[in-house]
């Protein structure tokens, strides 16, 4: 019998232009801007700040991809300094997730390590609006309850899940990826990807999200190449920004599996980002997908124009290598000595057993060997 429960608290915006109506869904009348330097100083920031005429408007952006935690304190002592009634995240998942916890945190004390990654206290009701607008298509976070931060201190990068993340509204404006360089495009795309097979695969999977899923899938191997090809085709960075934000509501139900659990560790000790250290496992987990989702698979397969589980991985593999993606490893600088501690890293991550295979030690490193 199928059970389910699906929640998708967040307003969704989608449309060419459609940060020019920034203005109606914000809260007071002053906003703090959070972004990476590369949208401060290309001025897409400030594009978007502009159409707030009548407001105060802060900008913090200096966020760094795969965000630690003292940017996080230093954009929440901004919010304070600020009064911020709105925070508005605009980038990728770094300054989306950012912008989430900084939106609890201003109307809240201490700092982010009071609430996570060892931290006990729980953040009080979020009392400042959060509006988040992606700038790659890749991460969904503008649709899911997720923040994934950096603990320098422990040299661990760890997701943080609450309620209170869920964004307000999320604003979807697909020119403000044609700026995206080719191997961004590359990489946050098959984060995507990633996403979206495995809600599919996931043993938490839903009906609901399952649809999304196999549609962001197909967007995704339709229009990924041509939006590497050429930045400026106004169909495939429409079509990639929404197989994204599908692929982004799909996993924020069912939370993902071992791609994600494995890419923490090749990000934080080989500074791989986070799509490329996401889909480089993304073909070997494909080919052992079957072990325990042989049926939805072979049914997947069928969507998608293959005939098996193998000739799909390598239709992946050589989608990736078209893009001048690693696929091994050993393009990473991991060696063989290492394979032990990655998986053992990967493992501790809860989500690795919603894979539908069984994830031990012996079979996470025979995985990895496999791709060295
Ligand atoms: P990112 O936000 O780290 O940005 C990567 C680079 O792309 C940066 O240098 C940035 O300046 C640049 N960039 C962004 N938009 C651009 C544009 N339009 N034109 C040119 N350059 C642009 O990358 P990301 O992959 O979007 O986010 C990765 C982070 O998101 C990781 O920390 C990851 O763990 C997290 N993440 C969060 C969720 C979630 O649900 N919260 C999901 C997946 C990943």
């Amino acid at each position: 019998m199928t059970e389910f429960s699906y929640c998708m608290p967040s307003r969704i915006v989608l449309g060419k232009g459609s940060t020019a109506r920034l203005k109606q869904y914000i809260q007071g009348d002053r906003v703090l801007i959070i972004c990476d330097p590369f949208l401060y100083q290309s001025g897409a920031a400030e594009r978007i700040g502009a159409n707030l005429e009548g407001c105060t408007v802060s900008y913090f952006h200096a966020i760094e991809p795969n965000p630690s935690c003292e940017s996080v304190d230093a954009a929440a002592e901004a919010a304070r300094a600020l009064g911020a009634q709105t925070v508005v995240g605009i980038g990728g998942g770094s300054s989306m997730d950012v912008s989430k916890i900084v939106s609890c945190l201003a109307g809240d004390e201490g700092s982010i390590y009071d609430y996570y990654s060892g931290g006990t206290r729980t953040l009080s009701p979020r009392t400042v609006r959060l509006i988040c607008i992606p700038t790659t298509a890749g991460t969904g976070s503008e649709v899911t309850n997720v923040g994934v931060f950096t603990n320098k201190k422990k040299g661990i990068k760890m997701p943080f899940v609450t309620d209170q993340f869920w964004p307000d509204v999320a604003l979807l404006d697909p020119e403000l990826t044609y700026s995206l360089p080719p191997a961004v495009t590359a990489s946050t795309g098959m984060d995507a990807f990633c996403h979206a097979i495995e809600a599919y695969w996931n043993k938490e999977s839903q009906p609901i999200c399952d649809a999304l899923a196999v549609e962001a899938m197909r967007l995704v191997l339709a229009h990924i190449k041509a939006a590497y090809d050429d930045g400026n085709s106004e169909t495939a960075r429409e079509q990639m920004q929404l197989a994204s934000l599908l692929a982004g509501v799909a996993f924020s139900q069912t939370r993902t599996t071992g791609i994600h659990a494995v890419s923490f560790p090749l990000t934080t000790e080989y500074g791989a980002s986070h799509g490329t250290a996401c889909s480089i496992t993304l073909p070997a987990f494909i080919r052992i997908s079957g072990e325990g989702a042989q049926a939805k698979m072979d049914r997947l397969c069928a969507a998608l124009g293959y005939e098996s589980i193998p000739q799909f991985a390598d239709a992946v593999e050589a989608l990736m290598v078209s893009m001048n993606m690693p696929t091994r490893l050993s393009q990473l600088g991991v060696q063989e000595d290492a394979l032990e501690h990655i998986a053992q890293v990967g493992l501790g991550a809860a989500i690795i057993q919603l894979t539908p295979a069984v994830m031990n030690q012996e079979t996470v490193t025979a995985l990895l060997r496999s791709i060295l």
